[in-house]
């Protein structure tokens, strides 16, 4: 049943029955879609909480506050009342999208998101520079996070360069630094399919638009 997926966004804001709230978690165990909606939905949540804690709708507030606040129901008029609701849940969804969209990810947002992907696989980096290393990616989201530690330090006129290796060639995917303990973790964007190789190379600050050094670390997707 596809409802089912949509069901999440209420549960986030306490908007469901007790027998769809049973539906719902006995579903939200088999569902990695629904579990990385609902890590996505609590933190617009918790944001929505504060934005809407400002002057702004007052009634809307007092609604919120009032419906997703309380967790029990008078049995009386129920279907009416949880319709109420999910319209109140509705328009408290759709101040967090406002929200969310109105600001960029952060980068622990995003490293999430990525992570949580149904289709998320995970290979090896290794070369000269680093000690251990590893690429956790999506096919379908054409999105993954680089993860490194034990990283040489670069000088301060370079910079790691990340690269995506396809059939076209090469294609810039992150520059970064290693922290002062020698770690990194950095979300590439690109064309991810299997077979594309991670590259990483040293690079003048700022980055190049081909490698100009040797592949220092990498690994095949
Ligand atoms: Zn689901």
């Amino acid at each position: 049943v596809s409802e089912i997926h949509d069901q999440a966004a209420f549960y986030a804001l306490g908007a469901l029955d007790p027998d769809e709230l049973d539906e719902f978690e006995a579903h939200l165990g088999t569902c990695e879609r629904c579990r990385a909606e609902l890590r996505r939905l609590s933190a617009g949540v918790a944001l929505m909480a504060e934005a809407v804690a400002e002057p702004a709708p007052a009634d809307l507030r007092e609604r919120v506050m009032a419906e997703v606040g309380n967790g029990s129901l008078p049995a009386i008029d129920r279907p009416r009342r949880a319709w109420s609701r999910r319209l109140v849940a509705l328009a408290a969804v759709a101040a967090v999208v406002v929200f969310i969209l109105g600001r960029p990810p952060s980068q622990a947002e995003r490293v999430e998101e990525i992570l949580a992907a149904s289709d998320l696989a995970t290979v090896d980096v290794r070369g000269p520079a680093i000690q251990t290393g590893s690429f956790a990616y999506s096919d379908s989201l054409d999105q993954g996070v680089f993860t490194g530690t034990g990283l040489q330090a670069v000088v301060s006129e370079e910079t790691y360069q990340l690269w995506l290796i396809g059939p076209d060639g090469p294609i810039p995917a992150g520059l970064f630094v290693p922290t002062d303990d020698g770690t990194a973790e950095v979300v590439v964007e690109g064309p991810i399919a299997p077979g594309v190789v991670l590259g990483m190379t040293v690079e003048p600050d700022g980055g190049s638009d081909r490698p100009t050094g040797p592949v220092v670390a990498g690994g095949e997707l």
